[in-house]
């Protein structure tokens, strides 16, 4: 699967549209301290889902959207997108080429969109979960992650060889089963009660 295209418009030191398409030999984005290098890294870790303001540098959600300069007013949205060629069909869908949308405005409003349809945040991590690609899968790795995956912190290696071997899928599976069972459980446990009560009246 092929990283091929991400626009990035009013995030962070982005006020401007701007392109940059994978599939023309790009490998390396260099640039001056500052420029905004890691904030194209932030933009695909953003549109992915990324819910932790800390992983994004940012002390709260709504500074990711262009803050304006000393000539140019702030930003009302901002708009990443992501496209994914899919030729291979390693993500489950009948798309050859997939593109994920994230849009934030000033007053909160946000919006996942994939393809151009509306979605929620859970079929986007649906479809990437187990390919290596997500908010905070081994694909897209800042200088701090390297440094954690090093010293192992909150099992972060672990986490990593999960995804890896492509078992993560089958540990989110297990993990909302069990809380269906817990969900059934409590359902039985309020028709024993329903039973108990309608027994003690079913004589008179
Ligand atoms: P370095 O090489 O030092 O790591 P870098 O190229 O990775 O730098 P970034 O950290 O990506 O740079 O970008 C930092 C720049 O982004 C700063 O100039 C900061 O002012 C700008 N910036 C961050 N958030 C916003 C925002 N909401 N609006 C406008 N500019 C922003």
């Amino acid at each position: 699967m092929q990283l091929t295209r991400l626009e990035i418009k009013g995030f962070k030191s982005f006020g401007d549209k701007v392109t940059i398409n994978f599939n023309e030999g790009v490998t390396a984005i260099v640039g001056p301290n500052g420029c905004g290098k890691s904030n194209v890294i932030d933009a695909m870790r953003w549109v992915l889902g990324e819910q932790s303001t800390k992983a994004l540098r940012s002390e709260k959600m709504e500074n990711i959207i262009f803050n304006g300069t000393k000539n140019r007013k702030q930003a009302q949205l901002a708009e990443v997108s992501l496209s994914f060629d899919n030729t291979k069909n390693i993500l489950p869908t009948a798309y050859s080429q997939v593109t994920v949308t994230r849009k934030l405005y000033r007053n909160g409003d946000s919006e996942y969109r994939l393809n151009d349809v509306q979605c929620r945040l859970k079929d986007i991590t649906d479809l990437f979960l187990d390919t290596g690609i997500g908010s905070d899968s081994y694909s897209i790795i800042e200088l701090k992650m390297v440094d954690e995956i090093i010293t192992n912190k909150e099992h972060s290696r672990r986490s990593l060889f999960e995804e890896a071997s492509g078992i993560s899928k089958y540990k989110l599976r297990k993990k909302q089963t069990f809380n269906k069972l817990k969900d059934t459980e409590a359902d039985l446990e309020r028709v024993e009660d329903l039973l108990f009560e309608i027994e003690k009246t079913l004589k008179p």
